[in-house]
C-alpha cells in the first residue's frame, strides 16, 4: 500500500466558484469581468489543471511572473494573461510581447525601461497606484504624469487603471474605513483618466460595491475559501476545491500521564486512544496547528494532540472507538474549512493551500478522475 496522503482537487467546485465571482461582479447592474488569479500554481491547486478547467469561462487569468504565464500559454490558454508583478528586467519584454501578456506597471524603473526598449508588439498595461497599501504601486501624486508618459509610447495600447486593497478582508470598522479611504484616493487620482478600472481582490469583490469595477481579480474565492478572518455569509455559497486526505496508520492505547510527540508538549490526562495520521508539515500541514485542531475521522471531528511532525501527526481517538488503522481522514475540505484549520495555526487559508507539498494530487471533474503528482 502506498502512503495514503493525497489532495483531491474538485474542478467542478472551481467552476462553481468562478460563476459565483461572475455573479458578484454583475451585482448592481454592472458588467464587470473576472480575472481568475492562478498565481503560485493556482494557490497550490495546480495552475495548468485549473486554467484548463476554466478555459471556457474565464475572461482572463493572472499570475505572478512570466514563468507562470508561459506554463499556461504552453498548454494552449488563449485568454489575456496578466503578470501581476509586471516584469523585473527588460530582457523579459520580448517574450511578453511574443506571448501577448498583459503587464502591471508599478514602479518608475519599469516605466523607464519601457521608454528605453521599443516594444515589438502592442501591450496592454495595468498601471498600479499605491492608494494606501504602501507596498508596490505608483504614488497617487505621480500617477497622472506616468499615465501620460506611458500613453505617449507608440506600442502601449490600453492602460487599465488599477489599485490593490490592503484591508478589505478585515473585520468591521478599521478595515472598512481604510478600504473606503483607499477607494477615495484611487477615484480622486484617476478622475477623468480614460480606461477600464480594476480594484477588487476576493474580499473587495464580495463586500465592497465601490471596489467592483470593469475587471475584478479574485484568487482565494475561486478555490472555495473565504478571504475573511471572521465568519462571513459568503462561506455558504463557496465550494471548497481542495480536500486534503490521509489515513490512520496506527492506533495505541496509552495511559494517563503519557507525553505525546516532540517536546512532550501534550500530556494525557486520562487513558487515551491515540491515533497516528500519515500527514505532516512536509506535506504542507501547518506545524503550528494547536492541540485541539480538528481532523475528520469517518466524518467526525477529533482533536490533534502533541506537535505536528514532518510526516505524521497524532490525534485523540478516544471518542470514536470504532476507528481502526486504515480509516480515511480529512485534514481540510468539505465540512472542515481550510480557514478553520488556519485559525488554529495562527495563519490564513492562503498559506495552507499554497504550501501543499509532496502529496499526490487527483483531479475530479464531472465524475472523471485524473491523477497527477505535484
Ligand atoms: C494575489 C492578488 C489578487 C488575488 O487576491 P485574493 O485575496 O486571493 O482574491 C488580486 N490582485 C493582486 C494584485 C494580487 O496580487
Amino acid at each position: 500500500m502506498s502512503r495514503p496522503a493525497k489532495a483531491i482537487i474538485n474542478l467542478d467546485a472551481l467552476q462553481h466558484n468562478y460563476q459565483l465571482a461572475k455573479a458578484l461582479s454583475h451585482k448592481d447592474g454592472s458588467d464587470g469581468k473576472v480575472i481568475a488569479v492562478v498565481k503560485a500554481d493556482a494557490y497550490g491547486h495546480g495552475a495548468v489543471a485549473c486554467a484548463q478547467a476554466l478555459a471556457y469561462q474565464a475572461d482572463a487569468f493572472a499570475v505572478a511572473c512570466i514563468e507562470e504565464a508561459l506554463e499556461l500559454r504552453n498548454v494552449g490558454i488563449e485568454q489575456p494573461i496578466l503578470l501581476l508583478e509586471g516584469f523585473f528586467e527588460a530582457s523579459e519584454l520580448n517574450d511578453i510581447c511574443r506571448h501577448k501578456l498583459d503587464i502591471v506597471v508599478q514602479n518608475n524603473e519599469q516605466v523607464s525601461l519601457l521608454e528605453q526598449h521599443p516594444l515589438s508588439a502592442q501591450l496592454t498595461i495595468w498601471l498600479k497606484m499605491d492608494s494606501g497599501m504602501n507596498r508596490v504601486g505608483l504614488m497617487p501624486e505621480e500617477y497622472r504624469d506616468i499615465w501620460m508618459r506611458l500613453n505617449a509610447l507608440p506600442r502601449v495600447g490600453d492602460i487599465v487603471l488599477m489599485t490593490h486593497l490592503a484591508c478589505a478582508d478585515e473585520a468591521e470598522d478599521a478595515g472598512q474605513s481604510y478600504t473606503h479611504h483607499q477607494l477615495a484616493v484611487f477615484e480622486q487620482n484617476t478622475l477623468r483618466l480614460p480606461g477600464k478600472r480594476s480594484i477588487a481582490n476576493s474580499a473587495g469583490l464580495v463586500d465592497y460595491a465601490h471596489a467592483r469595477a470593469d475587471w475584478n481579480r479574485p484568487g482565494l474565492l475561486l478555490y472555495g475559501a473565504s478571504p475573511f478572518e471572521y465568519e462571513h455569509p459568503i462561506e455558504k455559497q463557496l465550494q471548497p476545491v481542495m480536500e486534503l486526505h490521509s489515513a490512520i496508520i496506527s492506533i495505541k492505547d496509552i495511559p494517563a500521564g503519557s507525553r505525546v510527540g516532540y517536546g512532550s508538549q501534550w500530556v494525557t490526562q486520562e487513558p487515551t486512544r491515540q491515533g497516528v495520521i500519515a500527514i505532516g508539515y512536509a506535506d504542507g500541514y501547518p506545524r503550528h496547528a494547536r492541540n485541539g485542531t480538528p481532523i475528520l475521522v469517518n466524518g467526525k471531528r477529533v482533536p490533534i494532540i502533541g506537535r505536528v511532525s514532518m510526516d505524521m501527526l497524532t490525534v485523540d481517538l478516544t471518542d470514536i472507538p470504532e476507528a481502526k488503522p486504515g480509516d480515511p481522514v480529512v485534514l481540510w475540505g468539505g465540512n472542515l474549512s481550510a480557514s478553520e484549520v488556519a485559525r488554529q495555526a495562527d495563519t490564513i487559508p492562503y498559506q495552507l493551500l499554497c504550501n501543499l507539498n509532496r502529496v499526490p494530487v487527483e483531479y475530479k471533474h464531472a465524475r472523471s478522475i485524473i491523477s497527477e503528482t505535484v
